[in-house]
C-alpha cells in the first residue's frame, strides 16, 4: 500500500488543504501578479511544502487555466517526476551558513535547465545565520531574471525585517476540524476505507491540526487494522501509541539518576513521531510551577534554566529529541534529589550513574584545596573508586574549563588498563576534544588532584550512541550533512 501522504499529496492549487491558501495562490497566479520571493509561514503539518512545489508548478507550466495548473504538459510532466535540476529544495536547518548561500546564489545565475523558470524553496530559512541572511536579501532585492524563491518558515518572527519587507507572505495555520475532515475523506474515499461512526473524529482530535500528523496515524491504522475501521481500534491506535512521558514520572526517573531508562522513553517516543518541542513546554511549564512554589530549590532552577535553553537547539538540531537528551544528561549526572531537603548530616553536592547506567549513588563533595589530595604513588586505583569519586573529578577539572567538564559529564569511566583510565564517551567530537592536547592535560590535572600523580586516559567511542533513529522530517528536502556531523554541530553549539 502507498504511503498515504505521498499519494494523496496535493499536486494542483484545488488539492490544498487550506481554501484560503489555495485561493490566494490561485489569485497570485491568474493575476500573472510578478513575483519573486515568497514568503510560506505557519505551523508544521500544515502544507507549506506542497504549497511551494505547487507554486512550482504554476510558474512554469504551459497550459495555465485560472490559476491552476494543467498537470500535463512538458513542464508539469517534468516537475512531476520529482527530479527536475531547476526546482531547487534546500533545508536551511543544515546549510545554514554564509557558503550555502553564496553556492545557491551562484546556482541562481546559472539559467534554468529546461523549466521556464529556475524554483529555489528554501524550507526552515529562520536557521540562516545572520550573513546567510545578508547575502540572501541582497539576491531577494534584485533577484535574477526567470527565478522565483520560496521561503518557508515555522517562526517568521524569526527572520531579520529588512528580508520580511521584501517577501510576498501567505500565512498558514493549523487545519480546522472541516479541512482535517476532507484532508481525511480523501483518503477515505481513494482507499475505499469503511469508518465506523466516531472513528473519524478521534483520528481528527489526535492531529492537533496538523495534515501530516493526521494522514500518518491514519496510514498506521489502516496498515494494523485493514479497510474497515471500528471506533474502538481507533482508540487502543491512540492509546497504545500515545505513550506520553508524564513529568511527574520524568522527576522521578531523574531523581534516580535513570538516565538510561529516560534515553529509552526518548528514543521510543522519537519513533512514534512525538513533537519534542510540546514535550519539552509541557515539562518547563510542570518544573516551572513546581520552582515557583520551591524557591529555595537551586536543581528546580537549573532544571528550568536547561529546559528553557534546549528550545533554542531544538530548531539546529537535525534530530528532534537530541536537545531533550543533552538536557537529561546533564541534569542527571549533576544532581541532588529535586525538592529535597539536603540533610546536614549526607551532603550528596554529585549524584553519579554507575556502570550499568542504572541506579544513581552519592558521592561525597568534592576537595576543596590540593591538600586534601590523597597521594596515591604506583598504586593502581580501581575502576570502582574511579566511578565513586568521578563527581570529585569532574569539580577538580571545572575550574579549568567548563567544557571538558561537560564532556566528561556525558562520558562514563569503563576500565582500568594498568595505569590507564579508558573512559567511554558517546560522540565522536567528545573524544577528539578530550584527547586534544591542551584538554588532555586538564583531565589528567583532575585526575592527579584526585588520586595522586600518573594517571593516564585514553577515550572510546561507545558502541550503542545515546542517539539512535536519523531524523524523520516532513520533507524529502536535501540534506548533505551526514547526522554524524549534525551532531556534532549540535553538541559544539551546547557545550561551547
Ligand atoms: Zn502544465
Amino acid at each position: 500500500m502507498a504511503v498515504f501522504h505521498l499519494k494523496y499529496r496535493p499536486t494542483k492549487t484545488t488539492d490544498l488543504d487550506l481554501p484560503e491558501v489555495s485561493e490566494k495562490i490561485k489569485k497570485l497566479i491568474s493575476e500573472k501578479s510578478s513575483f519573486q520571493a515568497l514568503l510560506l509561514a505557519g505551523p508544521k503539518g500544515s502544507g507549506k511544502t506542497s504549497a511551494a512545489r505547487i507554486l512550482a508548478r504554476a510558474v512554469n507550466c504551459l497550459d495555465l487555466v485560472d490559476g491552476e495548473v494543467c498537470g500535463k504538459c512538458v513542464n508539469c510532466q517534468e516537475i512531476e517526476k520529482g527530479n527536475s535540476l531547476d526546482i531547487i529544495e534546500i533545508d536551511a536547518a543544515s546549510n545554514r551558513g554564509i557558503d550555502d548561500v553564496r553556492a545557491l546564489k551562484e546556482n541562481a545565475y546559472l539559467a534554468p535547465v529546461r523549466l521556464q523558470k529556475k524554483v529555489f524553496i528554501i524550507d526552515e530559512v529562520h536557521m540562516l545565520t545572520k550573513e546567510a541572511f545578508n547575502a540572501l536579501l541582497k539576491l531577494i532585492e534584485e533577484p535574477p531574471e526567470r527565478t522565483l524563491f520560496v521561503l518557508c518558515t515555522t517562526d517568521p518572527q524569526k527572520i531579520p525585517e529588512t528580508v520580511l519587507s521584501r517577501l510576498l507572505r501567505i500565512n498558514f495555520r493549523k487545519g480546522g476540524v472541516e479541512d482535517l475532515e476532507r484532508s481525511l475523506d480523501k483518503v477515505i474515499k481513494g482507499e475505499k476505507i469503511e469508518m465506523e461512526a466516531g472513528a473519524k473524529k478521534i483520528i481528527i482530535d489526535n492531529s492537533d491540526g496538523s495534515f501530516r500528523n493526521l494522514q500518518k496515524s491514519f496510514n498506521e491504522i489502516v496498515l494494523e487494522y485493514g479497510k474497515k475501521i471500528k471506533k474502538s481500534q481507533v482508540e487502543e491506535y491512540f492509546a497504545k501509541n500515545k505513550g506520553e512521558y508524564e513529568a511527574e514520572e520524568l522527576e522521578k526517573d531523574i531523581n534516580k539518576g535513570e538516565i538510561k531508562k529516560i534515553m529509552d522513553r526518548l528514543e521510543e517516543m522519537a519513533r512514534k513521531g512525538v513533537d519534542f518541542g510540546e514535550l519539552r513546554l509541557k515539562w518547563l511549564n510542570f518544573f516551572h510551577q513546581k520552582m515557583l512554589t520551591n524557591l529555595e530549590d537551586l536543581r528546580l532552577k537549573e532544571i528550568v534554566e536547561k529546559l528553557v535553553m534546549a528550545g533554542g537547539w531544538e530548531k539546529i538540531s537535525p534530530i528532534e529529541q537530541l536537545p531533550l537528551e543533552m538536557v537529561m544528561i546533564e541534569i542527571t549526572n549533576n544532581q541532588t534529589p529535586i525538592s529535597k531537603q539536603i540533610t546536614k548530616k549526607e551532603k550528596p553536592a554529585f549524584v553519579q550513574k554507575n556502570k550499568d547506567y542504572g541506579v544513581a549513588k552519592p558521592v561525597s563533595a568534592p576537595p576543596l584545596r590540593g591538600s586534601d589530595v590523597v597521594k596515591r604513588g604506583s598504586d593502581v586505583v580501581k575502576i570502582e573508586e574511579i566511578e565513586n569519586k568521578w563527581g570529585e573529578i569532574l569539580a577538580a577539572v571545572k575550574p579549568f574549563n567548563h567544557s571538558v567538564e561537560a564532556f566528561l559529564r556525558a562520558a562514563r569511566p569503563q576500565k582500568m588498563n594498568k595505569e590507564e583510565l579508558v573512559i567511554e564517551v558517546f560522540y565522536k567530537f567528545h573524544k577528539d576534544k578530550l584527547e586534544e592536547a591542551k584538554h588532555r592535560q586538564i583531565v589528567e590535572k583532575g585526575l592527579d588532584k584526585v588520586f595522586g600523580e600518573g594517571m593516564s586516559f585514553r577515550c572510546v567511542l561507545a558502541e550503542k550512541k545515546l542517539v539512535f533513529a536519523p531524523p524523520e522530517r516532513g520533507s524529502d528536502v536535501v540534506k548533505p550533512n551526514s547526522t554524524e556531523k549534525a551532531i556534532e554541530d549540535v553538541a559544539k553549539e551546547i557545550f561551547g
